[in-house]
């Protein structure tokens, strides 16, 4: 935490029509939450963390933004979204790696579930399933992704089994 930064006021939503998926893009090894990323994002010039919930290493759910609040997590739709941040997500060498824990991936159902009883019209995805259509097929291709975030795919992880 960093005395001197100006104490963080939230604004809040009108609605929520998106619950954001997203990875931390950090190596497996580095068991990081809130605080760390908080720090992070406040360099980048956020007010403070930009996500709503980060899920560490070990399944421990962590509290960013208030819920309702306007939240920093993905470009053109933060006013509408809560984002949802697993830590981890590229492997050693810094590529996207699915390599995120049984227990995150519990606690991430969990918290959708929570979430999706609490905002039932709210469509629930993955960062880069909101990368622009460039081709404009209507499709969003891996190859028009801005970034592999949350390095998996949320709808089928979403998919009853
Ligand atoms: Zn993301």
């Amino acid at each position: 935490m960093n005395a001197s930064h100006p104490p963080y006021v939230p604004s809040y939503r009108k609605t929520t029509e998106l619950l954001v998926v997203h990875c931390s893009a950090t190596r497996p090894t580095q068991d990081i939450g809130v605080r760390e990323i908080t720090h992070w994002h406040r360099q980048r010039g956020f007010d403070t963390v930009g996500y709503h919930y980060v899920i560490r290493r070990n399944g421990e759910m962590e509290t960013g933004r208030p819920e309702k609040a306007i939240g920093a997590h993905v470009k053109g739709h933060n006013a509408n979204s809560i984002g949802v941040c697993l830590v981890g997500g590229i492997d050693a060498a810094g590529k996207p790696a699915n390599n995120f824990t049984a227990a995150q991936f519990v606690t991430l159902h969990r918290l959708l579930g929570q979430l999706r009883e609490h905002y039932p019209e709210a469509r629930v995805l993955g960062h880069r399933d909101l990368s622009p259509d460039r081709n404009g097929d209507g499709i969003i291709t891996p190859n028009e992704f801005i970034k592999a975030c949350p390095s998996f795919d949320v709808a089928a992880l979403l998919k009853p089994r």
